[in-house]
């Protein structure tokens, strides 16, 4: 399968699976990871009781954002260094690698600091700048798939990154635009099969950003490990009805443990531990 053929460094050739290691946490390989937590960091409060729920559940990593890049303006911006600072705090706390996002070049060093893992959202995927700053960075980088990104697109953006020095990059599958205006965005559950054909790149799903509804959550962080996806990234607050940002794709700290349990067996029935 041709993707594209200017990608010397992601492309799977012969090389083995990328296994990207978050201090002890493995994405890729033979273990699926599940990074959870709320779409920012609100309080203090908020961020630890998360995180304590993440954890309990048995998650792997916390995710929160502290730099939100949000469609309004108006909207809630994120705590930036504040939300950084709780986020260390809830790491300590629990023991958790943390993932958050950056949205500036001109940030990458303040963020790396804090974090554990770098974020690179859906809207600046094709920020060139931006991925060439993380790729001089220490930290792995967790990539989104910009929501109007072909899959050739994605895998350029990873290029760069890698180009630039830093070979941590795990892919992250988000949703795309479609039609379909009931979800926020389309599952594209092929491009899992076709990522692990096309790269030796680890690839996670994040089934929050790509339906917008609980409900449809759990069913498609199943289907993303049945697909072989290496991990899920999903958003959960203790208290969704009122969280700043994307509450109603957030699931409850109990539903978060059912799906752990669900996963598990999923994970089995594919030859994959978790
Ligand atoms: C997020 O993870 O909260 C987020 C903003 O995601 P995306 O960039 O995929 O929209
Ligand atoms: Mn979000």
């Amino acid at each position: 399968m041709e993707i594209s053929s200017s990608l010397k460094l992601v492309a799977r050739g012969e090389r083995p699976d990328t296994i990207v290691d978050v201090k002890g946490v493995k994405v890729g390989g033979k273990k699926v990871s599940v990074i959870a937590g709320p779409c920012s960091v609100e309080s203090r409060d908020q961020i630890l009781e998360a995180a304590r729920a993440v954890k309990a559940a048995g998650a792997h990593m916390l995710r929160g954002g502290a730099f939100k890049p949000r469609t309004s303006p108006y909207s809630f911006q994120g705590l930036e260094e504040e939300g950084l600072r709780l986020l260390a705090e809830a790491r300590k706390d629990t023991g958790l690698p943390v993932v958050t996002e950056v949205i500036s070049p001109t940030d990458v060093d303040l963020v790396q600091e804090y974090a554990d893992v770098l974020q690179i959202g859906s809207r600046n995927m094709h920020n060139f700048p931006l991925l060439k700053a993380v790729g001089r960075a220490e930290k792995p980088v967790l990539l989104k798939r910009g929501f109007g990104a072909t899959i050739s697109e994605w895998l350029n953006a990873a290029e760069y990154i890698i180009a630039g020095g830093n070979k941590g990059v795990i892919l992250c599958e988000r949703g795309i635009r479609a039609f379909n205006r009931i979800t926020r965005f389309t599952l594209d559950i092929a491009a899992v099969p076709l990522i692990k054909r096309a790269s030796h790149l680890p690839i996670v799903v994040d089934p929050s950003h790509a339906t917008g509804r609980r409900e449809l959550i759990s069913p498609m962080a199943k289907a993303a490990v049945a697909a072989g996806a290496d991990g899920i990234i999903v958003e959960v607050h203790p208290h969704p009805e009122e969280a700043l940002c994307d509450g109603p794709q957030s699931l409850l700290p109990e539903e978060l443990a059912r799906l752990m349990g669900e996963l598990r067996a999923v994970a089995d029935a594919v030859h994959r531990t978790l």
